[in-house]
C-alpha cells in the first residue's frame, strides 16, 4: 500500500516590515476616527447643548480582530493583484469591515467550503482563515490541496482548543458554553474529536444547562435529550455514557456571569451525584472568556452605574460579544443595538436589532427632545469610524455641530 506523504502546510511570512508599514497606513485610513480619539482623551465624555455622550472606557476593535484585519490586508499586499485570495466566511462579524475586505479583491467562500468550492481551489490559491478559526476537517482539506493558508485565528481561541483537546485526551466530555451555530464554537467542537474518541455537547442557555444537570442526576429520556440538542453534540454522543466526566469550556465571547453560572450548576450536579471528594474526577472547568470580551463587559458595567437615558450598542448583529453587551444594557435601560449610523433614521425613528426575535425592529420616539445622556459602546469587531458616524448622526439629529461639542 502506498504511504501518503504527510501534508506540510504552506506558510508565508506576511509580517515583513515594508508590508506591515503599508498595511498600518491603509488600516488606519479605513477604520481610524480622530473624533473618537478626541473623546477618549477627554475622559470619554462630551457634552453640549443638552446632549451628553458617554463612551465606555473599553470598546471597539480588540487585539485579535486588529491582528486578523492586518493579516488579511497584508495578504493582499504580499501577493500580485491578479492572484486570487479567498476568505472562509467573514474575517470578523462586522458587515462594513467585510465589505472593505471584499473591496480589496479578496473573495469570500463558505466558512465550511462545499465540495464544489473545494474543487475550484488550486494549490496556488491563498485562503484566509478568519479570527474565530475553522473546523479541523476544513483546514485539513485545504492543507491537502496545498493551498497557502493565512491563519488569522486569535490566540485566545486557540487556548480554548488546547483545553478541550486535553479534556478529550483525558476521556472527559467537553461541555461548551456557546452558540452551536457560531464559527468559533464549531471550530472548538471539532478540536474535541480530532484525535478520535472525544465528545462534546454545546449548551447555550441556563435552561439547557439545567436540563443537562437533571439528566446527570436523574437520567431521563435519551431520545428527547438527543432531539433537544440536535446539531450540538459529537457523533456517537450518548448522554448515558458521556456525562460521567465533564469539562466546561466556553466560547470566548460569552457573558461572564452566565458562563460562571453554567459552571456552578454543572459542578453542583456532579458534586451531588458523586460527592465532594470525588468531584475532581468528574468535573473540570477553565474560564476561557477572552480578555477583550471581559474588558468590554467590565467597562460597560461601570458605564451603566452612571445615570444614562439610553444606550447605543454598535456592532454586527451576528457578533457574539456585541450581542452580550446589548443584553447587559437591556437589563437596565433602553438599549438600541445598531450596526451603523444609518439605523438612526430620524430623531423619531430608530431601526435596531432585537435579539429575542432575531430581526431588526423599529422604535419610535427613541431620542428624548430635552436634555439627554447617551451611553455608547461597541463590540470587539466594530471599527472606530463607525462609532464616529453614530456620534455625528446623534449630533446632527439634535442640531449640534460636532465642532461645538468638541469645543465645549
Ligand atoms: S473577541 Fe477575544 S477571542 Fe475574539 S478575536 Fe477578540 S480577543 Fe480574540
Amino acid at each position: 500500500m502506498p504511504i501518503e506523504a504527510p501534508v506540510v502546510p504552506r506558510k508565508i511570512n506576511l509580517r515583513r516590515p515594508e508590508i506591515m508599514e503599508a498595511v498600518q497606513a491603509q488600516v488606519l485610513s479605513h477604520y481610524r476616527s480622530e473624533l473618537v480619539e478626541r473623546i477618549r482623551a477627554n475622559g470619554h465624555v462630551l457634552s453640549a447643548d443638552g446632549l451628553t455622550i458617554k463612551l465606555a472606557k473599553e470598546f471597539g476593535f480588540c487585539y485579535g480582530v486588529e491582528r486578523a484585519i492586518d493579516l488579511a490586508y497584508a495578504a493582499r499586499k504580499s501577493f500580485p493583484a491578479d492572484k486570487p485570495i479567498f476568505l472562509l466566511g467573514e474575517i470578523i462579524h462586522n458587515p462594513e469591515v467585510n465589505d472593505q475586505i471584499r473591496n480589496l479583491g479578496i473573495q469570500t467562500i463558505s466558512n465550511k467550503p462545499t465540495e464544489q468550492e473545494m474543487a475550484r481551489l488550486s494549490s496556488e490559491d491563498v485562503v484566509i482563515i478568519p479570527a474565530f478559526g475553522t473546523e479541523v476537517t476544513t483546514r485539513q482539506k485545504l492543507e491537502q490541496k496545498g493551498c497557502i493558508l493565512v491563519d488569522t485565528t486569535c490566540g485566545d481561541v486557540m487556548s480554548v482548543w488546547k483545553r478541550v483537546r486535553q479534556y478529550s485526551a483525558d476521556k472527559v466530555t467537553s461541555i461548551i458554553h456557546g452558540k452551536a451555530w457560531h464559527e468559533e464554537t464549531k471550530a472548538t467542537s471539532s478540536q474535541t474529536i480530532v484525535s478520535g474518541g472525544g465528545h462534546y455537547l454545546v449548551v447555550f442557555t441556563l435552561a439547557e444547562t439545567d436540563y443537562v444537570c437533571n439528566y446527570i442526576l436523574q437520567g431521563g429520556d435519551k431520545a428527547e435529550f438527543l432531539k433537544k440538542f440536535k446539531g450540538a453534540y459529537s457523533e456517537g454522543f450518548d448522554p448515558d455514557l458521556h456525562l460521567h466526566a465533564i469539562g466546561v469550556a466556553n466560547q470566548t465571547t460569552m457573558l461572564r456571569g452566565e458562563t460562571e453560572e453554567v459552571q456552578r450548576r454543572l459542578k453542583a450536579a456532579m458534586i451531588k451525584k458523586y460527592g465532594e471528594s470525588e468531584a475532581d474526577k468528574h468535573f473540570r472547568f477553565f474560564d476561557t472568556i477572552c480578555g477583550a470580551t471581559q474588558d468590554r463587559q467590565d467597562a460597560l458595567e461601570k458605564l451603566l452605574r452612571q445615570p444614562l437615558d439610553l444606550l447605543l450598542v454598535i456592532g454586527g448583529y451576528n457578533s457574539s460579544n456585541t450581542s452580550h453587551l446589548a443584553e447587559m444594557g437591556e437589563a437596565q435601560l433602553r438599549t438600541y443595538f445598531i450596526k451603523n449610523a444609518a439605523k438612526m433614521v430620524s430623531e423619531k425613528l430608530i431601526q435596531h436589532y432585537d435579539q429575542h426575535v432575531q430581526k431588526e425592529i423599529e422604535t419610535r420616539d427613541w431620542l428624548p427632545a430635552d436634555n439627554v445622556t447617551v451611553g455608547i459602546t461597541a463590540g470587539a469587531s466594530c471599527p472606530n469610524n463607525l462609532i464616529e458616524d453614530v456620534i455625528r448622526r446623534l449630533c446632527e439629529l439634535r442640531g449640534i455641530s460636532v465642532q461645538a461639542l468638541l469645543a465645549s
